[in-house]
């Protein structure tokens, strides 16, 4: 047989994920010698052997990868065969400075947990991990990664973990947390300030007793604090909302397993794969109306058919199912509302221990905070509502140079974005950059990526809003040139980034609130756009906001504000239920407040008519979390019904003719259900309309979807299902968020197409 050789390169999220033993393990399989080595952009491989073991060694490499890996390419060339002695895996240290890609954390694997069953020095360890599984993006202080650089660094390995380490064909070669009940980090149960148990079994039984006995506990988690009681207990919920200071925000639920979980959710094959992929993270699914069994607590989610789920993915989750009889457990991030999960042994105990009735830490600390992240499966994929944990800090791949930009992001589900190379690094989520603690956390995470990613910054982007902290913080930030990118140009932008596009599309921005260049809170824009610029063909009409801010709270100022529009002074003699709810005085103070234009700035946001349409509803008045207008309306809506209001189009799309179609219904006593999918429709319908009439004008063909409202599903699929059958080719958001947390890739990407037209 004749030998021949092949140099082969991979590129995709491949390093700290156990690739390389992979490598070796297939490539002394299939009996071939040569090398395979970490490089900056990818991993390479040169192997000698027989046409057909080159063959099967190929096969294997793309079918049998490591399940946290991701392989975006496998290129082979064969190049002038080389005699290898044996099969090796070659140093990369030289290479260290350059690596800059990092595996998120991994649910821990089926074999781990096995090991938790049987194995000698892991039996009910909840530390255990393997190069397939474990803490990474969490944990690291600096690369290379390597235990020394994360906080792992402070355990010294026993003799057999050393073993392990070292060997080539164990699980564990290479796993740099790897560690057992000798070695590794424990758990320790707090009542109060007082330490009372480090032993795991006291532990479980103690905090098991607790959660079922209606109690809340706080267990540390893998990127912070939770906080955690019966999912079944209404009074435990309760406690866990006054706690929180969350009036009416859903609580996300961890089931044992699926089987418990089909129980109460609807779920189709997708999401399934969503909850348990190895980023486990919380998937919003359709709760099951259940008779005769046991009910989830009512103050999860008042009256939303929305629920967050997510499964075990920390060996302590499992070991505590082990000793829990509840099916599910509420588990939400251990902070006061507002501020970012704390991820400090000393301030979680200070803070949050008076309140808990039992507290669970562990003695490794998180380096990097993450929050659970929140997918939804609309339109047969997967999308991010908030990135985090298990996902970050994979780059967005682009075609772009986005070499040493720094792109600050927006106010609100703040992310940021720094540029190497051709990636761009999106930030886990930070939150709403208000409070002091976030802004904290803000300004630190951008060093902390500076540093890691070993970003150079010469370009940043920001906001166009002048009021952002993420506008100031950008403006402030060093002697650097500096592009302001208008919010809903940057939402598109986002998405076209995403997906690769750099030329000229058809945008449609549909979105709660942005600063326009007019001085207008903008909110649903039809664009033609590419990456360096916009041009606004139409939007939705403007209309009043009185209140400014305070009406995206209080949906009925929004209700108010259109029905004075479109009724004048005689609304008021309109028999709506939900004007009886609303004082008199209020009803009299917003025509004025209109009238006189006092704190009543001009808006065409989309998100603030779907405000209106739910205060006319009766769903909400005033909000108790952000968006709860849209998300009850959407929860409303049924399918198979076709009909819409209409709207007109008089320099900009009026509404005035759906909110009296919307006003003649409820006086004829259509349901709410019916209102709310027409209205739905009447938004998908003048997303095809007007991207019809640019296509028509300007012969563009692709359209682009981008903003916060695109997280209705209805909405979603619906445009989806129209643009399709009209054959637009259209782009919506997958793996970055369509809200605000997607921002900060679209600003990068406009900056760094300035930056190469202007040389900047
Ligand atoms: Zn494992
Ligand atoms: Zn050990
Ligand atoms: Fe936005």
């Amino acid at each position: 047989m004749v030998n021949k050789s092949l140099q082969i390169a991979v590129t995709g999220l491949i390093q700290g994920v156990g690739f390389r033993p992979f490598v070796f393990r297939i490539a002394t399989r299939h009996d071939l010698t040569g090398w395979v080595q970490n490089t900056n952009e990818d991993i390479r491989i040169e192997v000698t052997g027989t046409d057909q073991n080159l063959g099967c060694f190929l096969n294997s490499l793309s079918e049998e990868a490591p399940p946290a890996a991701i392989i975006e390419k496998i290129t082979s060339l064969e190049i002038k065969t080389v005699s290898f002695p044996s099969f090796t895996i070659r140093d990369s240290h030289n290479l260290s400075d350059k690596i800059t890609e990092i595996s998120p954390d991994i649910a821990v694997c089926d074999d781990c947990l096995r090991d938790i069953e049987q194995h000698d020095n892991r039996f009910a360890y909840p530390f255990v991990n393997c190069t397939n599984c474990g803490p990474r993006f969490t944990i690291i202080r600096d690369l290379p990664y390597d235990r020394a650089k994360t906080t792992m660094g402070l355990f010294v390995m026993c003799e057999q973990c050393r073993k392990e380490y070292e060997t080539i064909t164990d699980r564990r070669f290479h796993a740099q947390p790897t560690a057992c009940s000798h070695c590794g980090p424990h758990y320790e149960y707090f009542v109060g300030q007082e330490m009372i148990s480090d032993r795991i079994a006291v532990i479980l039984k103690c905090i098991s007793v607790s959660i079922e006995n209606g109690e809340i506990v706080l267990i540390k988690g893998l990127g912070g604090m939770h906080l955690a009681c019966d999912a079944f207990n209404e009074s435990a919920v309760k406690k866990l909302r006054d706690l929180k200071n969350r009036e009416g925000k859903p609580f996300a639920v961890m089931f044992r397993d699926l089987k418990s979980l089909r129980e109460y959710s609807e779920i189709n094959p997708e999401e399934e794969k969503s909850l348990i992929s190895w980023r486990r993270p919380i998937v919003l699914l359709q709760k099951k109306k259940v008779s005769g069994q046991q009910k989830l607590a009512a103050g999860l989610n008042v009256d939303l058919n929305l629920l967050g789920v997510m499964l075990p993915y920390m060996p302590i989750h499992y070991l505590l199912f082990d000793n829990l009889k509840t099916k599910a457990i509420v588990l939400t991030s251990g902070n006061f509302s507002s501020e970012p999960i704390l991820i400090d042994n000393q301030a979680a105990l200070k803070q949050l221990s008076p309140f808990v009735s039992a507290s669970l830490f562990y003695n490794r600390d998180i380096y990097n905070r993450t929050d659970d992240s929140v997918v939804r499966v609309i339109g047969g994929h997967e999308r991010i509502m908030r990135r985090s944990r298990g996902y970050v800090p994979a780059p967005v791949r682009t075609a772009l140079n986005t070499d040493g930009i720094v792109a600050f992001g927006a106010e609100l589900t703040n992310c940021f974005c720094v540029g190497k190379g051709n990636k761009a690094f999106l930030s886990q989520h930070i939150g709403d950059l208000q409070g002091l603690e976030t802004t904290l956390f803000y300004e630190e995470t951008i060093a902390q990526f500076i540093k890691l990613f070993r970003i150079e910054p010469t370009l940043l982007a920001v906001d166009m809003h002048p009021g952002y902290i993420s506008t100031k913080t950008g403006l402030n930030y060093g002697n650097l040139p500096v592009f302001q990118v208008q919010h809903h140009h940057a939402h598109i932008a986002s998405c076209m980034a995403e997906h690769g596009l750099d030329e000229k599309v058809i945008g449609i921005a549909l979105d709660g609130t942005g600063y326009g260049p007019d001085g207008n809170s903008w909110g649903a824009e039809f664009m033609i756009c590419d990456l360096n610029d916009f041009e606004r063909i139409t939007h939705f009409e403007y209309i009043a906001q009185p209140g400014g801010d305070l009406a995206a709270e209080e949906p009925w100022r929004m209700a108010i504000s259109y029905l004075y529009k479109v009724y004048g002074d005689k609304f008021t003699e309109l028999k709506l239920p939900f004007l009886s709810k609303i004082e008199t005085e209020k009803l009299e103070m917003i025509p004025m407040m209109i009238d006189k234009n006092v704190n009543s700035p001009l808006t065409s946001s989309a998100g603030r008519l779907f405000d209106c349409v739910a205060s006319l509803l009766d769903l909400v008045q005033v909000a108790t979390f952000q968006a709860e207008g849209p998300m009850r309306l959407e929860s409303l809506v049924i399918s198979g019904c076709t009909e819409s209001y209409p709207f007109q189009f008089i320099g900009a799309i009026s509404f005035d003719d759906t909110i009296r179609g919307i006003i003649d219904d409820i006086n004829s006593g259509i349901s709410n259900s019916l209102i709310a999918t027409k209205f739905h429709n009447t938004i998908n319908l003048i997303i095809f309309e007007f991207a019809n009439s640019i296509r028509l004008k300007q012969g563009l063909n692709k359209v682009v979807l981008s903003g916060g409202v695109f997280q209705n599903k209805y909405l979603l699929e619906g445009s989806i299902e129209i643009l399709q059958k009209n054959e637009f080719e259209f782009y919506s958001h997958l793996t970055v968020p369509a809200n605000d947390g997607g921002i900060a890739l679209g600003q990068l990407a406009v900056a760094s197409k300035r930056r190469e037209l202007r040389c900047v």
